[in-house]
């Protein structure tokens, strides 16, 4: 019997369902011309050519996507050919990026699904059940089972305008739900940065986890440990600077997940060596939210600043540290605690320098009088370290009434500036009114 063969209730068949142009809102209008271009290119040379990923999902939530992502058919090397402006980037897994000026159009070939038990699938594992290399291409069908949440496996169709859904990411995009594709706890040891993904996503789009997603999280944290520290610190970048990081480093903690990013900031948090520690990362979070609304810079090194303060003060404090001169014992705790972070997420140099610079500037603070402090007004971190100093401020150590002075010395011109730092009182009031009168 015909009818016994076909399997109505497989769950490929119930899942799948295609999207007319007519029942969506995504217009070619709010896609970038140039991800248009690569699309058409694909497609009048024969082979298919979708959008897929955040580009989709946040156009139909009627977000303004951060990048277009395009997925073919079409060989990495068949890319190539196609278009002059192309480089084949990545090892793990090998792209093609089409440069226009600034803007990359990324072109990845449709992968399939690892299957962990084929070793001839051409996917390695390491020994945590970690994908180490993939790829393998496939169909559509089977790279949106690759991908990670519903919502992101949702592809727009340049051949007909549709959206094409594999895994009911629809419901899920209407229902504001992040689920996991296939068995939540295999696809967090594939890949642990997973969980890290589920958390911004939750806070950048305010959805929430399915249960059957979110259970596994409380007890793979540890697998954060395993994730190359320089991927984690590309994660960690766009958690804390994506506009939402007062939101994200809640569920970090929440979730038990900050412990494996930042443990000897968590020790702080937990033991309260260092009472303040919570305000201080709880402040910072905030204003670099702030920052990012108004289109202001901010820098990983601030960051980063803040979130090792705390762990750089119990250093400190310890005897051995205590023993030393000042500034040796400055250096000596941030070698160490660099050190220590880098081997859970990578602190580039680029970055840990100006951090040190922030820290080491704290103590010039104090010193309000004479031609160094003036002098150091035009030190190139002075504007870093001032706003380290007034967060410090702000998160209750005892440094308000100098911050308020380094702040007041800034409104001054620069005669009445260097009157006022002639002048031998720490009252921000008072060095305002002699500076002002004399
Ligand atoms: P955004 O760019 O807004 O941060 P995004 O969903 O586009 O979100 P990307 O990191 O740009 O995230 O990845 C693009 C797509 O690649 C994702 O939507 C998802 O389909 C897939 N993807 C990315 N990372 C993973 C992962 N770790 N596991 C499985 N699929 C992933
Ligand atoms: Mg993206």
């Amino acid at each position: 019997m015909i009818l016994d063969q076909l399997d109505i209730d497989s769950p490929d068949t119930a899942l799948f369902q295609t999207i007319p142009r007519s029942e969506h809102t995504i217009s070619r209008r709010l896609i970038s011309p140039r991800a248009l271009k690569v699309l058409y290119r694909l497609h009048e040379s024969g082979f298919r050519a979708c959008l897929v990923g955040g580009g989709v999902r946040d156009l139909l939530l009627g977000l303004e996507p951060k990048d277009f992502d395009v997925v073919t058919d079409a060989r990495p090397e068949e890319v190539r050919r196609l278009f002059r402006n192309c480089r084949l980037i990545g090892r793990r897994f090998r792209l093609a990026h089409i440069h226009f000026g600034n803007e990359i159009i990324e072109v990845a070939t449709f992968r399939a699904q690892h299957d962990p038990d084929d070793e001839e699938s051409g996917v390695e594992l390491d020994e945590h059940g970690r994908i180490i290399s993939d790829n393998v291409f496939g169909s559509i069908e089977d790279d949106a089972l690759r991908r990670d949440f519903t919502v992101n496996a949702l592809y727009y169709d340049i051949a007909d305008f549709s959206v094409r859904d594999y895994a009911s990411g629809m419901a899920d995009l209407h229902a504001g739900v992040l689920r996991l594709i296939g068995e939540p706890e295999q696809r967090y040891r594939e890949d642990p940065v997973r969980m890290l993904r589920a958390v911004r996503f939750m806070a950048k789009l305010g959805f929430r986890l399915a249960p059957e997603t979110e259970a596994p999280i409380h007890e793979l944290g540890h697998l954060l440990l395993q994730a190359p520290p320089a991927r984690l610190f590309d994660e960690l970048l766009k958690l804390f600077m994506g506009g939402q990081a007062v939101q994200c480093f809640e569920l970090l903690r929440l979730f038990g997940l900050f412990r494996y990013l930042f443990p000897a900031t968590d020790r702080c948090l937990r033991h309260e060596y260092y009472s303040t520690a919570r305000h201080l990362l709880i402040h910072a979070f905030a204003n670099t939210d702030q920052r990012i609304a108004e289109g202001r810079p901010i820098t990983p090194a601030f960051l980063y600043a803040t979130l090792l303060w705390g762990p750089l003060q119990s250093l400190l404090q310890q005897p051995a540290f205590q023993a030393l001169p000042a500034n040796d014992a400055l250096q000596q705790a941030c070698d160490e605690l660099i050190r220590y972070q880098n081997r859970h997420t990578a602190l580039p140099r680029r970055y840990a320098l100006p951090m040190r610079e922030i820290w080491a500037l704290q103590n010039r603070f104090e010193r309000r009088t004479g031609k160094r402090a003036l002098a150091f007004m035009h030190h190139p971190r002075f504007r870093a370290a001032y706003d380290f100093l007034v967060l410090r401020a702000a998160a209750g150590e005892p440094v308000a009434e100098l911050a308020e002075w380094w702040t007041m010395v800034q409104t001054l011109d620069d005669a009445a500036r260097q009157r006022a730092l002639l002048v031998n009182t720490d009252s921000p009031r008072q060095t305002k009114q002699l500076a002002a009168s004399s």
